[in-house]
């Protein structure tokens, strides 16, 4: 009798502006079925932005003892604030059998290959640099200091997309996010199968 496949993590990462909250929006949208896990933050919420919805917006001192009683699969410092992904839902998730997706940036996938090598890196990637950084530029909420220190950091990622399983290019959201879709519960490459 063949052993059942474990539900599969899949990581989607990639540089600020590249679109992944648009990607994972349309992939609500279309597929209200896929799970994606509410990170916590120490960001302010943007307008528009619903806690426990898109963040759980805490503090500096509850970010601490997220990570200080291990509940967090792994976080990150991004220019400023820190991101973290709430461990037991992502676990109890797999644990029922069902596949779980992280909207995550370089570092935190990083950490997630080191505690879970068998998840599934996916990195969204700008049709070209040219229009990542006119995105970037357009997204005006925020003073250009900080746009400039995300353009350096989505610079540094893009350098970074050969870590990564598959390259998923975000030229049309609603084909990027059918093509995620495919890959949250295709079967591992390195599978044999039968
Ligand atoms: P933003 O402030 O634009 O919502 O997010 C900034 C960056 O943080 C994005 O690249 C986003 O993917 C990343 N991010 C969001 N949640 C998490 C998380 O839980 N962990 C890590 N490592 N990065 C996250």
């Amino acid at each position: 009798m063949a052993a059942a496949t474990p539900a599969r993590l899949t990581v989607l990462s990639g540089p600020s502006g590249v679109g992944k909250g648009t990607v994972i929006a349309e992939v609500r949208r279309r597929h209200p079925d896929v799970w994606v896990s509410v990170s916590a933050t120490t960001r302010r919420p943007r307008p528009g932005e619903v806690d426990g919805v898109h963040y759980h917006f805490v503090d500096a001192a509850e970010f601490d003892r997220l990570i200080a009683t291990d509940g967090l699969l792994e976080w990150a410092e991004y220019a400023g604030n820190r991101y973290g992904t709430p461990v037991a839902p992502v676990r109890a998730r797999l644990d029922s059998g069902r596949p779980a997706l992280l909207e995550i940036e370089l570092q935190g996938a990083r950490q997630v290959r080191a505690r879970a090598p068998e998840a599934q890196l996916v990195f969204l990637a700008p049709p070209s640099w040219a229009e990542l950084q006119s995105r970037l530029a357009g997204r005006g909420s925020e003073p250009a200091a900080v746009q400039e220190h995300r353009l350096r950091i989505a610079q540094a990622e893009l350098d970074s997309s050969g870590e990564f399983d598959v390259v998923v290019v975000n030229d049309d959201v609603a084909r990027a996010a059918d093509e995620l879709v495919g890959l949250l519960t295709a079967p591992s490459p390195g599978l044999s199968q039968g």
